[in-house]
């Protein structure tokens, strides 16, 4: 009985992460085929343990936690290649992007580095309206706990003026912080319901 139970209790919560990373996307996984174009054409497919059709088939077969655990979702680079290539139209990058946000709740980060190198790229962004490569990767080296971590390739970079000391800021980064905060609403009125 206990088992039922326990077994009752993962298909519902397995059914209710579907569900949310199903609306967050607009992906109906059940749409897809499995014809596989969109793992042919993917770029980043060598690097993934399960590939981007093998992802939506667990979905299909409702293994919501070992798509959450794979380290496909975070490999994803947003290409959109497998979107333009998939006669069903499935946005899977959207849906990748879902999963990891479901990934990160549950506190399943399978490439811990790429989710640092995101959030450091985000706050640049935030910070100044555009990338400040020199500062973004500091804080990458430093969260990463690799702080000399490509360090050589700074002093050419910088005597070539392939990278800045100083941030340059964007004349409406106001714009930019309003984006972010508009996101930051959203998401947390999407985590009410
Ligand atoms: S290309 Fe589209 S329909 Fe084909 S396997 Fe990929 S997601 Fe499914
Ligand atoms: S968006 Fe992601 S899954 Fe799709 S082709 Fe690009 S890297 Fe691969």
């Amino acid at each position: 009985m206990k088992e039922r139970l326990e077994l009752a209790a993962t298909l519902n919560r397995d059914r209710e992460l579907l569900d949310r990373v199903q609306r967050a996307s607009g992906v109906s996984v059940k749409d897809c085929y499995q014809c596989g174009k969109c793992s042919a054409g993917c770029p980043a497919a060598f690097a993934m343990d399960y590939t981007p059709r093998q992802v939506i088939r667990l979905l299909q077969l409702g293994m919501v936690g070992e798509a959450l655990k794979s380290h496909t979702i975070w490999v994803c680079a947003h290409c959109q290649t497998c979107y333009t290539r998939c006669p069903k139209e499935v946005d899977l990058p959207r849906l990748m992007e879902a999963l990891r946000q479901e990934a990160k709740k549950a506190g399943f980060i399978a490439e811990k580095n790429i989710d640092i190198f995101d959030r450091a790229f985000l706050s640049s962004v935030e910070r100044y309206g555009r990338v400040h490569e020199m500062g973004m990767m500091i804080q990458f080296n430093l969260q990463s706990l690799q702080p000399f971590k490509d360090a050589l390739l700074a002093p050419p970079m910088l005597l070539n003026r392939k990278l800045n000391i100083l941030p340059e800021k964007i004349k409406d980064g106001g714009a930019v912080k309003r984006i972010f905060a508009k996101v930051r609403a959203g998401n947390q009125g999407g985590d009410e319901h």
